[in-house]
């Protein structure tokens, strides 16, 4: 071959590559950066999409129960307002009371819907819960209904920010004082957490009211809940250890182990952590 011969197929060739090459380029980068990009940027939006078979279950599961006196110690700070501020945010076993706070930006990172039955239709933050939970809600829930205890889920995952709205409402209605003792504070709602569920039945209007505690649905929940990790995190009479009334709507979720011994000796989950 001549060489004049081989220096033209030489550039012919390399005048067809660098399209192709660079139109490869142009297509990798148009199908997966933007991809990339809105699972970094969205974190504000909840996955609804996703199997929570499919993710691997949070390994924070307490196997034994022992002394626990020690466990509250290092899990907050003090902020510059002078207000606890919670450091062990995605433990299971988390203490959000009236003096321990979640911080204002901590949202769960495994909120899933659990397929459960609802009070509402719509897809939205409340229907969430931690991957955990929702597991052991859906379990919970398929036991009581083979046992024609239809429960339905009210009211699940709650942001800062949507917590905060609540609040400022009550304030406005009813003042601040009242509101103190119906509503939580925005960062000491165990909703903030995805580890809370209220829940109700048809027997009791799909409302969060004291009745639900005499339904059937209600003290079905009271005497199983626990063997499904659920603690009735409010109960009567415990206000002055709470902070709380009595909601016997609102169950929390804490492991199995931790919420039978809650259950067997009939205490609160301050007393179990040495908080109270
Ligand atoms: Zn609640």
């Amino acid at each position: 071959m001549k060489k004049r011969n081989f220096i033209v197929i030489v550039v012919v060739v390399a005048a067809l590559i660098f399209p192709i090459r660079q139109a490869a380029i142009n297509l990798f980068a148009e199908k997966s950066e933007p991809i990339l990009a809105d699972k970094i940027d969205d974190g504000e939006d909840l996955d609804t999409n996703v199997n929570i078979d499919d993710i691997p279950l949070y390994d924070n599961n307490i196997e034994e129960v022992e002394d626990m006196t020690d466990y509250l110690l290092d899990t907050t700070f003090v902020d510059d307002s002078g207000k606890l501020i919670l450091k062990n945010t995605d433990d299971i076993l988390v203490l959000v009371n009236k003096r321990r706070n979640l911080p204002s930006d901590y949202k769960p990172s495994d909120l899933v819907i659990p397929d459960v039955k609802f009070s509402f239709d719509d897809i939205i933050d409340k229907r969430h819960l931690r991957k955990e939970a929702a597991h052991a809600l859906e379990d919970m829930f398929r036991e009581a209904d083979n046992q024609n205890v239809i429960l339905y889920g009210v009211s699940g995952y709650r942001s800062y920010n949507t917590q905060n709205y609540l609040f400022e409402n009550k304030v406005s209605k009813v003042g601040e004082e009242e509101a103190n003792l119906l509503v939580a504070r925005p960062g000491q709602s165990e909703h903030q957490t995805g580890l809370a569920m209220d829940i109700s039945s048809k027997s009791a209007n799909f409302s969060l009211i004291e009745d639900f505690g005499q339904t059937t649905e209600g003290q079905w929940v009271n005497e199983n809940a626990h063997r499904f990790g659920f603690i009735i995190r409010y109960k009567r009479d415990t206000t002055d250890i709470t902070g709380y009334s009595f909601e016997p709507w609102h169950i929390r979720y804490v492991g199995v182990e931790v919420a039978t011994e809650i259950y067997e000796r009939n205490i609160t989950l301050e007393e179990f952590l040495g908080d109270a």
